[in-house]
């Protein structure tokens, strides 16, 4: 079945962790064997052959890079000229992949239905370009609100003000406050030029403002449920119920904190804390009985961003395994129809009607 996959880091994995993501998993993985850098060395999970094995031939793929002032402890540029100029060579990279006829950019309805038909005309995808719809992870790399037309015209189409920490234009997980003058400035540009507002990572006061003073489409990336792993990072029902109101499609993550509760990083391992691809269906679950319906999950899966095998389901081994949740949906009881809703339907259905009007 034909996926789409709302949240992969692939630019970040390209220049950050110095993967070439046109090569199989495996050679990557035997390329960085002895690397002790990163804890996800050679445990990676996903590269552009294997998307193309998973039928995954749409993503969301971000464009990422954080400020921080002094005293902030995250990673992160010390100023937001450096994480622009990061932001850019991720673009670079993505550029790249598109000459070499690996991607594709899709940024308007012309482009998605395209790039549907292409992937739906029953030829060998083993060759055919992975379709990608440009998004910013955390906003703090917009120098000035300016930049947002400018990224705009690269393509962007999402953005979520922030991620970890506090940011320049709103506060994001593990941070509290508003998003102040700046954010709403941001969501009006965001507005003006119809990008998709991402509230994912928003902290809970960030989040609320954000559905308050924005009046596009709004979805969320890639967030799982805090009735069931209860952490600020997590939507509570409350906040599920917001955003589907907003007519929100809400992609289910992979990474094991997210899935399991009281997973502790480095220590914990997928098997023991029983952390398989069945513990995203209670996810996906919880959230279509809050809907009343399967018309607001997708896929979300956020894979290799800044995690690997050890600590993502058990039973995947690399992206493509994603074709697996279409059985474990049916086990649980989901028709034909919400499965193909929850695998592509849904993310499809949303781009066409933000789009419609581009
Ligand atoms: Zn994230």
């Amino acid at each position: 079945m034909f996926i789409v996959d709302a949240h992969l880091d692939l630019s970040m994995n390209a220049l950050e962790w110095n993967r070439d993501l046109t090569q199989p998993v495996a050679a990557i993985n035997e390329r960085e064997l002895g690397l002790t850098d990163k804890p996800d060395r050679a445990k990676a999970t996903v590269s552009l052959p294997e998307l193309r094995k998973g039928n995954i031939g749409l993503v969301v793929a971000t464009q990422i890079a954080r400020y921080v002032a002094p005293g902030n402890k995250l990673p992160g540029w010390h100023s937001p000229q450096q994480a622009w100029a990061q932001t850019q060579g991720q673009l670079a990279w993505y550029k790249a992949m598109e000459d070499a006829g690996e991607m594709v950019q899709v940024n308007n309805l012309a482009t998605l239905n395209k790039h549907i038909k292409l992937w739906a005309d029953g030829t060998d995808s083993t060759t055919k370009p992975i379709g990608y719809i440009l998004s910013l992870e955390g906003a703090d790399s917009l120098v000035t609100v300016g930049h947002l037309e400018r990224a705009y015209n690269a393509g962007l189409r999402a953005v979520g003000p922030a991620h970890y920490g506090p940011g320049r234009y709103a506060q994001g997980t593990d941070a509290t406050g508003f998003m102040g003058p700046k954010g709403h400035e941001l969501l009006k540009e965001m507005e003006r030029l119809n990008i998709i507002l991402d509230a994912t990572h928003l902290c809970d006061d960030s989040f609320w403002e954000a559905l308050d003073n924005f009046n596009g489409h709004v979805w969320a990336s890639h967030n799982n449920c805090r009735a069931l792993v209860n952490h600020n990072r997590q939507y509570s029902d409350e906040q599920i119920k917001a955003i589907i109101d907003r007519g929100a499609v809400i992609g289910a993550a992979l990474d094991a904190w997210m899935m399991v509760p009281d997973w502790v990083r480095g220590e914990s391992t997928p098997r023991g804390m029983n952390c398989n691809l069945e513990v995203m269906i209670d996810h996906i679950d919880h959230i279509c009985q809050l809907a009343g319906n399967a018309l607001h999950v997708g896929m979300g899966t956020d894979l290799d961003g800044a995690f690997g095998r050890e600590q993502c389901p058990y039973d995947l081994e690399t992206i493509a395994d994603l074709q697996k949740v279409t059985g474990l949906l049916a086990k649980r009881g989901y028709t034909d129809t919400d499965i193909e809703n929850m695998m592509h339907g849904n993310w499809l259905r949303f781009l066409r009607k933000a789009w419609a009007d581009k």
